[in-house]
């Protein structure tokens, strides 16, 4: 499927509405108006792709609000030399939009079928994270570690340990904390055993997986 000009002027619609929301850092909001969410979505809901919603991907699973992309990226705070950690890949949006700002990212899915599916799509769209894998993100990515910033893109019940471990200090963790609804938090390592932590709005994810399914 290509990009059409269509697209590109619903992309343009799209960014509008996300500075409206309060999107502000102008990295963020351009990389989005690169972005093309239609090669991302199931193919039954592509034209759905740039109205401001989540959707069902495969496996239960769904590809992130846009609005919810760029409010978590914007409080990455990404540089173009960070290294970035993603947990739950899912469609591979939100990792396009990672390697608009930086080429040093790492992401790790949980669902077989999707990390399959993701893995196509993403070498045929010529992205090219240092690592997709197919994992248990609660455990991150040790090999790499440390990282300048970690994003969790599905909910979970309390703070993983091993993320924190992963980061470096001066580092920041962006997660949606809580069960049936989340608060996104910012965790920034200060030292080897300190951190900050900032409380920022409500959102509702996908859980963040335990164990094998
Ligand atoms: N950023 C993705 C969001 C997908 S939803 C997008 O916009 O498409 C959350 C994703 O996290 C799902 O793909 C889910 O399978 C994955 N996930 C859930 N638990 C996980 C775990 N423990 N480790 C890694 N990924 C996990």
């Amino acid at each position: 499927m290509r990009d059409t000009t269509k697209h590109q002027g619903q992309r343009k619609q799209l960014v509008e509405s996300l500075r409206q929301k309060g999107i502000k850092d102008k990295r963020v909001l351009e990389v989005m108006g690169g972005v093309p969410r239609h090669l991302f979505m199931d193919p039954s809901l592509v034209n759905f792709a740039y109205v401001d919603k989540a959707y069902p991907i495969a496996a239960d699973q769904t590809i992130s609000q846009p609005y919810t992309v760029a409010y978590q990226t914007e409080l990455l705070q990404l540089e173009p030399t960070s290294k970035v950690l993603e947990i739950g890949t899912g469609s591979g949006y939100q990792t396009a939009v990672l390697l608009g700002i930086t080429p040093h990212v790492y992401t790790v899915e949980r669902q077989q079928l999707l990390f399959k599916k993701t893995q196509r799509l993403i070498v045929k769209l010529g992205l090219r994270p240092k690592k997709h894998l197919f994992g248990d993100g609660y455990l991150g990515y040790e090999e790499a570690a440390p990282y300048d910033r970690i994003i969790v893109t599905a909910a979970a019940p309390s703070l993983p340990k091993a993320l924190l471990n992963q980061l470096d200090i001066g580092g920041k963790l962006i997660i949606p904390l809580g069960e049936e609804e989340q608060f996104m938090m910012r965790y920034t390592k200060t030292g080897v055993n300190s951190f900050d932590k900032e409380k920022f709005g409500r959102f509702r994810f996908v859980p963040l997986l335990q164990s094998k399914n």
